[in-house]
């Protein structure tokens, strides 16, 4: 396999979950009389321009079902990240009703709903049925198509060039990313701005959070490598910003190449960071494999101990993260009985690989159990403090990255 960027053959393995289903295949009672689907789950670096990325296999195209089940409004703390995203941008960019605003994976809506508020026209773009039907409800015109450079031209030849393009948690998941950037290339006005939204490699790497690895996040991503594609494409990236969401991500500006605005120094600053990580040194991608072995050895172990002990471990959040730890450990509901999950999408569905029933979060109240597993720790403040009265109960919250600690 090449590289989906530079075409360089990859020689690096960074990381080896080996097999696993699909994470947002959740599964009926029906659907555990027939076989489960297992692709390799690897994730390799170029040696050449630095782009981590998953392995290509066969059948990729059997993984995207369309009734995917992650609807972004099920979450509080990401609306209310939204609302703020909106806000901030309308007024630095002087959004008002002449403006054209282009979201990508647009989702339930959940972020062009506040540009629409502010009488600021918007357009989704938005493959999946489930969710753009609901954003097409609040009344925002949805393109329900994939996004690359033939969307894009088309968007132009229509006179919908944008003035802003979004992309939030798309960049890292499409299979070609030079695509994609053309796309937004072609679909950008003179002088507009793009922002894009995505996990940063650098905390990935610190954090050890390796279970944020699946098959439809195909790149994971730094500021270097997408500075890089930006310029292949003729686009640059002026300004970035450091995020909290989705445990450190990055949100990039990006212009035309040949837009007046100047670079700012965030950009050279992160950029320095992440060399002085070694994100542009082999051996930082060799050393992580047993990082995710341990933390995977240490979950283990503290359920089998509790298993041992009599004690019950319930799980909090049915997140695709959750089904790659669940699945790399070969965790079965044997040691965690079910998981809560606020979408009701995933609720009477199974995880898939560990068969754990997906319940309803009322489910935490009514059942007993000694441990609860955040598995998208990344809310993990969140879950805790949504369900105080567990606590008062005795109930004890545990993540498991960057290490098995408890809240
Ligand atoms: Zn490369």
């Amino acid at each position: 396999m090449n590289c989906r960027h530079c075409n360089t053959p990859l020689k690096h393995t960074f990381l080896d979950l080996g097999f696993a289903p699909p994470s947002n295949a959740y599964l009926t009672e029906e659907d555990l009389n027939k076989p489960e689907v297992y692709y390799p789950l690897k994730v390799k670096v170029c040696d050449s321009c630095w782009l981590v990325q998953t392995e290509d296999y066969a059948n990729a195209d059997a993984l995207f079902t369309p009734e995917y089940a992650y609807f972004s409004s099920t979450s509080a703390s990401w609306l209310d990240h939204a609302k703020r995203y909106s806000d901030q941008i309308i007024k630095e960019l002087g959004l008002n009703s002449q403006s054209f605003v282009i979201e990508v994976a647009s989702n339930d809506g959940y972020l062009l709903k506040n540009f629409a508020q502010a009488g600021i026209p918007g357009l989704g773009i938005e493959p999946t049925d489930s969710t753009a039907a609901v954003a097409e409800q609040l009344g925002i015109p949805v393109r329900r198509e994939f996004f690359g450079a033939a969307l894009g031209k088309r968007l132009t030849d229509e006179g919908k060039q944008a003035n802003l393009i979004i992309g939030n948690n798309v960049y890292a998941h499409v299979p070609d990313i030079n695509d994609f950037t053309r796309g937004l290339k072609a679909a950008l006005k003179p002088g507009g701005t793009i922002t894009l939204e995505f996990p940063h490699l650098k905390r990935l790497i610190e954090q050890a959070q390796f279970d944020t690895v699946y098959h439809e996040h195909f790149s994971y991503l730094s500021l270097q490598i997408v500075s890089r594609i930006f310029a292949v494409a003729g686009l640059r990236v002026w300004n970035v910003e450091e995020l909290p969401t989705h445990g450190g991500s990055l949100r990039i500006y990006g212009c035309h190449q040949d837009d007046p605005r100047s670079t700012q120094a965030a950009v050279s600053s992160v950029l320095q960071a992440e060399f002085q990580h070694g994100l542009q040194d082999l051996n930082t991608y060799l050393k992580f494999q047993p990082r995710a072995d341990k933390i995977k050895d240490d979950l283990l172990s503290f359920l089998i101990a509790q298993k041992r002990l009599g004690k019950k471990v319930a799980a909090y959040g049915a997140a695709a993260k959750g089904n790659t730890l669940l699945n790399y450990a070969g965790v079965k509901p044997d040691m965690i009985e079910f998981v809560c999950d606020a979408a009701q999408a995933k609720q009477g569905k199974l995880m898939p690989g560990s068969h754990i029933p997906i319940l309803h979060p009322s489910e935490m109240l009514n059942r007993t159990f000694d441990y609860a597993l955040i598995l998208p720790w990344n809310i993990a403040a969140e879950v805790v403090h949504q369900n105080k009265a567990l606590r008062s109960r005795g109930v004890r919250f545990v993540t498991a990255i960057p290490q098995l600690a408890f809240l």
